[in-house]
C-alpha cells in the first residue's frame, strides 16, 4: 500500500515538473474534453493515471509521452471527461431492500394506492399488516392521503399503514392494533396527534408525527446480511451506471455500518461510501451526547479510509415539505391538500434549542460533521442560530457544519450559512417532483427562496447535490430519483414535472455551477476534497465518460446524459451504451 502510493506521490510531482521523465501510466484517456473542475474549471484534452490515481491531465501529446508497454490507451473522440459524481445524501443501505419481498407498482394517484393495498390483501393472510411507504401525497395525483374509509374498503381484514416520514394513514383495524383511539394522547414528550373530524370527533385515520405509535408486525421477509451486501451491490452497479462514484448515506444505522464494513473488507465496493451516524434526539439529553461522542471514538473516522468512512452524525430537526409538517416561519395555512385545518399551524420542530445547542456543541468538540434533516425555513433558522451560538465559543467551520434539505432559506439564512462556513446538502429531484403542488400551496412568492442554489453559490456558501434516495433502484424510479443528470438538469432550468414554466429562475445554476454542485462542492462537503471531487494530479482517478457534452448541449437534452464509462481509482466499474474505442 505504501509503496504505491509514494509511487503515485512521484507521479503526481513529475506531472508538474515539464522535465521529469514520464513513467509508464497504466490507462491514457486522449483526444477528449476533459473537465477537470479545478479553481479555473479549465479543460483538457487527456488524462493519465497510474497506481490508481491521476498522473496527469493536459494536451494530447504531452500525456501520450506517458504511453508505455503496459499501457492501455483509449480514443475519447471528443467526448466529455468528468470527476466521478457524488451524491451527499442518499440511504443506499435502505433503499435497495424496498423490492426484496416483492416488487412494488408505481402509485400514481389514490387508485394505484388503492390497487396496491387490494392486491397486498389477496397476497397476505388476514390480519397480517399492509405497509406502503414515502408514497409523497404531493406527487399523488389528487395530493390527499387516502381516507380511512378508502384503507379499510381495500382492505378490511387487513391493518393498513401508509406512511409517509413521522406521518400516516391507518384503517381502522390498524387503529385499533395500535390502541389508538379517540383519547389517544402523544406521551414520549414528543409533538404529534392523531387527527380527528371536526364535526364528529371521530379519529380520520390521520397520525400527525406520530406514526411511531403503529404496531406494525411486518409479515416482509426479511434480508440476511449476504442479502443486504448482493443488493448493496447491484444498487451500485446502477449508480455507476449513472456515474455515481461516491455516495453519503446520510443516516446509517449500526447494522448498516457492519454490511458496509464487510463488503469493504471483501474489496466489493464499487462507489466510495461517507457515513452521517444516525443519532436519536429524544431521551435524557446525557444519553444523546454519549451517543454523539461515541461515533468519534469508532476507527472509520478515525483513519481515513479512501472507500468507507464515517464523517459525523445526522439527526431529524423537522417535518417534511411531502407530509405538511416541516417547521415554517410563518403558518403553514388551511390546506385540503396536506389536511391542515390550524390556521396557526407552522408544522413541527423536533428538537428544542436547549437541547440542539449541547448536541451541536458535542459534534464539534470531537471533530464531527453535524447534520439535521431541516426542511423547514424556521428549522433552518433554528439550526443556523444553534450553529452561531457553538461558533462563539469554538468555531465551527472546520467541522464542515452542514444542514441536509435546507429546502426553505431566506435571505439572511443564505448570509448566515457563507458566515458561518455551514455547508448544505440539496435535493434538485424535490423542486422537479414537487414545485406543482408547493406552488399550489404556498403561491409563488413565498417560494422564492426554495432551493436558493445562485444565491447559496453568489453568497459563497457550499452547497452539493444529492437525492434522498430512500426507496428501489433504478435511476429514474426511485423514491427520490437519483439521477444526477435529472438533478443537474433541474437545477440549471428550474423546471419541474408537471409544473408550467421555470420556478425563480433566478436561482438557478450555470451549467459549470452545476457540475460543481455534483463533484468538488459535494467533495468539500465530505471533507475528501484533497483526494476527490476534481481531475488534478494526485487525486484519487475517480471519472467518468459521457455521450453528452454538458456545457453545450441543448437544455432539453441535459436529463438524458448517458455514462460511457465509469471509473473508480482507475478501475473501470461499467461501461455501456455507445464504444468509444
Ligand atoms: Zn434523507
Amino acid at each position: 500500500m505504501k509503496r504505491s502510493l509514494l509511487m503515485c506521490l512521484a507521479l503526481a510531482a513529475g506531472a508538474i515538473g515539464p522535465q521529469a521523465a514520464p513513467a509508464g501510466a497504466d490507462l491514457i484517456l486522449h483526444n477528449g474534453k476533459v473537465v477537470t473542475v479545478d479553481k479555473r474549471f479549465s479543460i483538457h484534452q487527456a488524462i493519465a493515471i497510474a497506481g490508481g490515481r491521476l498522473a496527469q491531465v493536459g494536451r494530447n501529446e504531452e500525456v501520450l509521452r506517458r504511453r508505455g508497454p503496459g499501457t492501455e490507451v483509449v480514443d475519447l473522440q471528443g467526448r466529455l471527461v468528468l470527476p466521478g459524481l457524488i451524491d451527499s445524501h442518499a440511504h443506499p443501505a435502505d433503499a435497495c431492500l424496498t423490492e426484496f419481498d416483492h416488487p412494488v407498482p408505481p402509485m400514481e394517484c389514490i387508485a394505484d394506492v388503492l390497487a396496491y393495498v387490494k392486491s397486498r390483501a389477496q397476497a397476505l393472510k388476514e390480519g397480517e399488516w399492509i405497509e406502503v411507504r414515502q408514497v409523497f401525497i404531493t406527487r399523488l395525483r389528487e395530493q390527499r392521503y387516502p381516507t380511512r374509509a378508502e384503507l379499510d374498503a381495500a382492505a378490511p381484514k387487513h391493518p393498513v399503514i401508509y406512511q409517509t416520514g413521522p406521518d400516516a394513514a391507518l384503517n381502522t383495524l390498524a387503529l385499533q392494533l395500535s390502541g389508538i383511539d379517540r383519547e389517544f394522547k402523544v406521551a414520549d414528550g414528543g409533538t404529534g396527534f392523531a387527527e380527528k373530524d371536526p364535526a364528529t370527533g371521530e379519529l380520520t385515520g390521520l397520525l400527525r408525527n406520530c406514526a411511531r405509535y403503529v404496531k406494525v408486525k411486518s409479515p416482509l421477509r426479511q434480508p440476511s446480511s449476504a442479502d443486504r451486501a448482493q443488493r448493496l451491490r447491484e444498487l451500485f452497479a446502477d449508480y455507476n451506471a449513472v456515474g455515481l462514484t461516491s455516495v453519503c448515506e446520510r443516516d446509517a444505522s449500526p447494522d448498516e455500518v457492519e454490511v458496509y464494513r464487510q463488503m469493504r473488507a471483501r474489496g466489493e465496493l464499487t462507489v466510495r461510501v461517507s457515513l452521517s451516524c444516525h443519532v436519536d434526539s429524544a431521551g435524557p439529553l446525557e444519553r444523546v451526547l454519549a451517543d454523539i461522542r461515541k461515533v468519534s471514538a469508532e476507527p472509520l473516522f478515525k483513519d481515513r479510509d479512501d472507500w468507507l468512512r464515517i464523517v459525523g452524525v445526522k439527526t431529524y430537526l423537522d417535518g417534511g415539505m411531502l407530509t405538511g409538517s416541516a417547521y415554517m416561519r410563518q403558518p403553514w395555512g388551511v390546506s385540503r391538500i396536506y389536511g391542515i385545518s390550524d390556521p396557526n399551524y407552522r408544522g413541527v420542530l423536533f428538537i428544542p434549542k436547549e437541547r440542539l445547542v449541547p448536541m451541536v456543541r458535542a459534534a464539534v468538540e470531537r471533530g464531527l460533521q453535524f447534520t439535521a434533516h431541516t426542511v423547514g425555513d424556521g428549522a433552518v433558522q433554528a439550526l443556523l442560530d444553534a450553529y452561531a451560538a457553538v461558533d462563539a465559543e469554538l468555531p465551527v467551520r472546520k467541522t464542515r457544519p452542514c444542514i441536509s434539505h435546507s429546502n426553505f432559506m431566506s435571505a439572511e439564512a443564505v448570509q448566515q450559512a457563507a458566515r458561518l462556513g455551514v455547508m448544505v446538502d440539496v435535493q434538485p429531484a424535490w423542486l422537479y417532483l414537487d414545485a406543482h403542488t408547493l406552488a399550489k400551496h404556498f403561491g409563488y412568492e413565498r417560494l422564492r427562496y426554495f432551493q436558493p442554489l445562485r444565491s447559496l453559490f453568489a453568497a459563497g456558501a457550499i452547497a452539493g447535490g444529492g437525492s434522498d434516495h430512500m426507496q428501489k433502484i433504478g435511476s429514474l424510479r426511485s423514491i427520490n430519483p437519483y439521477n444526477p443528470f435529472l438533478g443537474m438538469a433541474t437545477a440549471i432550468t428550474r423546471k419541474g414535472k408537471d409544473y408550467a414554466g421555470q420556478l425563480h429562475p433566478e436561482e438557478a445554476l450555470t451549467r459549470q455551477q452545476a457540475i460543481r454542485f455534483y463533484t468538488i462542492n459535494n467533495a468539500r462537503i465530505l471533507g475528501c476534497d484533497d483526494k476527490l471531487g476534481s481531475l488534478e494530479p494526485g487525486k484519487l482517478a475517480d471519472l467518468i465518460v459521457l455521450d453528452t457534452d454538458l456545457l453545450t448541449c441543448p437544455e432539453a437534452r441535459l436529463a438524458a446524459t448517458q455514462v460511457l464509462r465509469t471509473y473508480v481509482g482507475g478501475r473501470l466499474v461499467r461501461r455501456t451504451g455507445v464504444a468509444t474505442d
